[in-house]
This record gives structure tokens, C-alpha cells and sequence, in this order.
């Protein structure tokens, strides 16, 4: 009903008569008129940021095409069950103050309230009503109340009126029954919007205070395998130095069980050793303080393929380098350590009897450069990927492959405390492609 009364198309057919015709094309006129006010009301009222306090903007830009004088604009109070003038023009500052407050029962925008239905008061004036008492003594002739409701729920009310006519046209109400919507639905989503925005900061202080949580206890468990490993390595060494000084001074004396147990125990003791030396890399790796610089991929490669040199030459290895490599912002101890367990790794993992051959190359992907390490080993079962990441995780047994399950982990840890990532492209048999990113280092 609301649509069609402002429609121009749903006014009565044209008569071929001058007189007629101006009339129709004025009415077509005001119809437009309406259309056009109704879409600015609209969009002012979805523009703003408080539609609340758009509403007397809003009646100054519907009275003049409606001829309306007064309007009040009452708002729900949940706390007193009552309504609240928020804004209104027309009537003076005492008789507004004396109309601050409504009791839901009383009074004709409390009525309104109550029983949520829109009442129009014609020829005010001469009603003897009690419920229009109140608008009477404003002067008011022709008086509508309209309840401002979402979702069933009331908001508020908003009632307009005039001084100048007894009653109001039918579109007329029309019109002003839409604004009320309008100003209901910009409410709404205003109340919406602020819900969201509360949930929002309640989640993100909950985020905050469980990484806070996390954080903590990874310190703590950081701290506390830190100083476990290093006073596990004083007992150690003692056992090494006496399983050292049992085959010095005894050994001769021992038969070949004797010396079979013993060459165990220093095994064991070793790989003890390699295990807290690798862990306490780990935990010094997320204690200490990184400094960033430029540094060039291809000196860190080139420095850490001379560490691994005897490694390299007893496995009979080709390391092939494709220059130039780019310049990353990195902390190169890190990045050194981080290439070393990769290399290493590349190094380790062939099957029996291949000569392990790697290919070192760099590409760019926008500010991050990408560093790959490609082997010809065994390869990585992708279910496996992510696994492999995280500390004492293995695919293998020490017998087929010796390591302490430390080396990607240290990978990891170190690429994202440089701000980077860590990766592996493969499938088993096929060699594995791992990858480190890191951003581009800036032009000095
Ligand atoms: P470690 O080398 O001490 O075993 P890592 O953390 O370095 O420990 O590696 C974890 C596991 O990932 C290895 O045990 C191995 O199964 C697998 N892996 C790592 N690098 C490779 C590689 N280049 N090729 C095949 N498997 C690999």
C-alpha cells in the first residue's frame, strides 16, 4: 500500500481536458517529489553514523512538501519502561521539558507505545478526547503517532503534526508512516552494528589474553626445557668421561661383551649429547634477540657449504648453486643455522648408494624472496608435511637415518622469528624441494 500510493503509476488515468491534465501532471509532480524525498531520507538516514540524531534533519527535509510544524521524537527507555523525548521542534523548550518523560499508559504517544499501532488524531481541536489533551494545548489541529518498531521490538515513537488542516491525506500518512520505518531500520542497524562492534572487541581482548596465556606458558616450557638440558649435560659429561677412562685404562682387560656394552654406552651418551646440544640450539633460538640486516643468500650459502664440505666430499655429493641469489633482511646466525639443518638434511636423506645431488636456486614472489633447496632423496609422503616441522618428529628410525628429530624444527622456529616461512614441496622417491621465505632486503 505504501509503495503504490507514491507510485506515479498508480494515479488516476489521464483526462484529455486542459484543466484536468495540469492537475494530474501536478499530482505526477508531487508524486516524483515524494519518490525523490523518500530515496534522500533514505540514504541520509543509512549514511549516518548516528541516525538517532538525524531525525530532526530528516522531519526539516519531509515538512515543508508535507506541511507539518511540530514532531517529537520519543525513545524507548528499557531501564524505566517509559519514553524519553530525544528531539522535537515546533513547541516550546518549558512545554518539551513538561514532556520529557511518558508513562506507556497515559498520554497519546504512550498509547502508541503500548499497544504498538500507529493513531492518527484529526480535527483535534474540537475532540474532546482525554488522549489528545496534551497535543491540544500545543495548538495542534491534525496529529499522527506512528510506534517505531523492529523485529517487534519497540524502539521508540515518532509523531508529527500540523496547525494549518484537520487532517492529513492518506499518501501523506503514507509517507510519513515510510520515514518511520526508515528511521526504525536506520536504528536498527545502528543497535546492530554496535552489538557487532562490542562482540568484536570482546573476541579480540579474549584473542589477547589467551595468546597472553600462551605465550606465557611457552616461556615457561621454553625456560624450563632450557634448564633441564643444560644440567643434564653435567651428569653426561661425567658418564662420557668415564665410559672414555673405562676404555683408556680397562679396555684391554675387557672381553668382547665387555667392550660391546661399553662402545653402547658411549653411542648412547653421544647421541644423548646431540639431542641437548640440539635442544638447547632450540630454546636459545626463541630467547634471544634477533638483529636484522642485509644479507646476501649467496655468501650464507657459500659459508655454509664449507661447513658441511667433509660432509659433502664423504658422500660424494654435487651441490649445484644457480647465482645470483637475492639480498634478504635477515639475522644471518639464524638464517646460517637454518640452512645448515637444510643442507644437511639434503645431504642425509638418499636412499643406499645414491650420490646426493642438490640444486640451490632464488626466486622472487613481491617483497619476499625464496630460497630452494631441491634434492634427489627419498622424498616426504605430503600427509607428512606439516609434521615434519615440529620438535622429535621423525619419519625414520635412527638406524636407517641417525638425527634427533630437531633439525626442521629449528627451521621453523628460526624462519618465523625472522618474520619468514618455511616449506617442502614432495612425494616419496621423487626428492624433496624445500623452500625458506624472507622479504627482500630494501636498496641501501
Ligand atoms: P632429523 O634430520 O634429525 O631426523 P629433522 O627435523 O631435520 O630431523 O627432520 C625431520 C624428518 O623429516 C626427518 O627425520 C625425515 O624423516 C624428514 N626429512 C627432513 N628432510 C628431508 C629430506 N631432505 N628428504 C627426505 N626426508 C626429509
Amino acid at each position: 500500500m505504501r509503495t503504490s500510493s507514491l507510485n506515479p503509476s498508480s494515479e488516476p488515468p489521464t483526462v484529455v481536458s486542459p484543466r484536468p491534465k495540469r492537475r494530474h501532471s501536478g499530482n505526477d509532480q508531487r508524486a516524483v517529489e515524494r519518490v525523490d524525498l523518500l530515496a534522500d531520507v533514505a540514504s541520509h538516514l543509512l549514511l549516518s553514523d548516528k541516525p538517532q540524531e538525524v531525525v530532526a534533519s530528516v522531519f526539516r527535509k519531509i515538512a515543508h512538501h508535507l506541511g507539518l510544524e511540530v514532531y517529537l521524537y520519543y525513545l524507548f527507555d528499557d531501564a524505566s519502561q517509559c519514553l524519553r523525548l530525544s528531539s522535537y521542534s515546533g513547541l516550546p523548550t518549558a512545554m518539551a521539558a513538561e514532556r520529557e518523560w511518558l508513562a506507556l499508559h497515559k498520554t497519546f504517544c504512550g498509547l502508541v507505545a503500548k499497544n504498538q499501532k500507529r493513531v492518527v488524531a484529526e480535527d483535534v481541536q474540537h475532540s474532546e478526547d482525554p488522549a489528545t489533551a496534551h497535543v491540544r494545548t500545543l495548538g495542534i489541529t491534525a496529529y499522527v503517532c506512528f510506534p517505531l518498531l523492529t523485529n517487534g521490538r519497540l524502539i521508540g515513537t515518532l509523531s508529527f503534526g500540523t496547525r494549518r488542516r484537520a487532517r492529513f491525506k492518506h499518501e501523506e500518512l503514507a509517507m510519513m508512516e515510510t520515514v518511520c520505518n526508515q528511521v526504525a531500520v536506520a536504528i536498527e542497524r545502528k543497535h546492530t552494528e554496535e552489538a557487532l562492534q562490542e562482540l568484536n572487541q570482546l573476541l579480540e581482548r579474549r584473542v589477547q589474553e589467551r595468546t597472553a596465556q600462551l605465550q606465557e606458558t611457552n616461556d615457561q616450557m621454553e625456560a624450563f626445557t632450557y634448564s633441564i638440558s643444560h644440567d643434564l649435560r653435567a651428569p653426561l659429561r661425567a658418564i662420557r668421561g668415564f665410559a672414555q677412562a673405562l676404555a683408556e685404562d680397562y679396555g684391554a682387560t675387557l672381553d668382547s661383551t665387555g667392550r660391546d656394552y661399553l662402545d653402547r654406552m658411549s653411542a648412547g651418551a653421544d647421541r644423548l649429547d646431540q639431542l641437548i646440544q640440539d635442544l638447547l640450539q632450540y630454546s636459545r633460538l626463541s630467547r634471544s634477540r634477533l638483529t636484522f640486516e642485509r644479507v646476501s643468500l649467496e655468501e650464507s650459502v657459500r659459508r655454509v657449504s664449507q661447513q658441511l664440505d667433509t660432509d659433502i666430499q664423504a658422500a660424494g655429493a654435487k651441490v649445484e648453486v644457480k647465482t645470483p641469489l637475492p639480498l634478504v633482511l635477515a639475522h644471518s646466525p639464524t638464517l646460517d643455522q637454518v640452512l645448515i639443518n637444510l643442507l644437511a638434511n639434503a645431504l642425509k636423506f638418499v636412499a643406499p648408494g645414491t650420490k646426493p645431488q642438490l640444486r640451490i636456486w632464488g626466486s622472487l614472489d613481491g617483497p619476499n624472496a625464496r630460497l630452494w633447496i631441491a634434492d634427489n632423496g627419498i622424498g616426504i609422503d605430503p600427509a607428512h608435511h606439516q609434521r615434519i616441522f615440529g620438535v622429535f618428529e621423525r619419519l625414520h628410525s635412527a638406524e636407517a637415518y641417525p638425527g634427533t628429530g630437531i633439525g626442521l624444527a629449528i627451521v621453523s622456529k628460526g624462519m618465523a622469528r625472522m618474520g619468514g616461512r618455511a616449506g617442502v614441496e614432495s612425494t616419496l622417491g621423487a626428492g624433496s624441494r624445500f623452500w625458506i621465505e624472507l622479504p627482500v632486503a630494501p636498496q641501501s
